[in-house]
């Protein structure tokens, strides 16, 4: 699928935020939720939440309702923000080490 000239199945955006491109080609691909199978009110979620690092690509978008969504949001909490947590303490211990450094 090209949405201006950009092949978005092959593209892994360096961003949370679901890009117009990766938007437009979801509506097309998954008109329904993927968990409940409503066409109503559908949110673009990421399948591997972006706090594990799933990637904002075609791949691992999925289209879900709201409903599904805060659902399978709140399932993951314990792992998000576990990861979270790490990457908080990763980046207050790589910004000690570069202060010892100087
Ligand atoms: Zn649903």
């Amino acid at each position: 699928m090209i949405e201006k000239g950009v092949a978005v199945q092959h593209v892994v955006f360096d961003t949370r935020r679901w890009p117009n491109e990766l938007r437009v080609a979801g509506l097309e691909e998954q008109p329904y939720c993927y968990d409940c199978g409503t066409p109503y009110g559908l949110e673009d979620d990421h399948n591997t939440p972006s706090a594990l690092d799933g990637p904002t690509t075609l791949a691992n978008l999925r289209r879900r309702c709201r409903n599904d969504h805060k659902a399978k949001t709140r399932r993951e909490a314990p792992r998000t923000i576990k990861a979270g947590r790490l990457k908080a303490k990763n980046r207050r211990a790589g910004a000690a080490g570069k202060a010892d450094t100087t």
